[in-house]
Formats: C-alpha cells, sequence, structure tokens
C-alpha cells in the first residue's frame, strides 16, 4: 500500500490565496485540487473547467493572393 497518492496533473498551481494574496500556499488533502494557505488557513480549491467559444470570432484571413486581387479590385487597379 503506497502512503502517497498518484500525482494529479489537472491540479492548478495558484501563485497567490484568493483570500489574503498570501504566497505561503500548500497542497491540502482536503481534495484533488485543495490548497491550504499557512497564512490565513483557508483551504480552497482551483479547478480548471475548461474554456469556452468566444461569442465572436474573427473571420479567417484572406490568402495574400485574395488580398491582393481584392485590393486591387477596390482601387480599380486592371492587371
Ligand atoms: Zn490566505
Amino acid at each position: 500500500m503506497s502512503m502517497r497518492r498518484k500525482p494529479n496533473p489537472n491540479r492548478n498551481h495558484p501563485l497567490h490565496c484568493p483570500y489574503c494574496s498570501s504566497e505561503d500556499l500548500f497542497p491540502n488533502l482536503e481534495g484533488e485540487f485543495a490548497w491550504k494557505c499557512h497564512d490565513c488557513l483557508r483551504i480552497f480549491s482551483v479547478m480548471f473547467h475548461g474554456q469556452d467559444d468566444p461569442e465572436h470570432r474573427p473571420a479567417p484571413a484572406d490568402s495574400t493572393a485574395g488580398a491582393l486581387r481584392k485590393s486591387l479590385e477596390k482601387h480599380n487597379v486592371a492587371l
């Protein structure tokens, strides 16, 4: 029987306590994502849930040839 837990690759490492801004943080046994602040003694969790899609996504850029063609058409330049 192993006394140590397997490392959790999804554990994020906060740099500061969200309550008192202390940097004196250590992993805590409360949960897989729990941290304990040794200054204010709070135990909190930091967990990444994913990334949401943006509300407005920029249109893909034209190719160089396409951009040149559009520019020439815009300025009425004949090749
Ligand atoms: Zn704190």
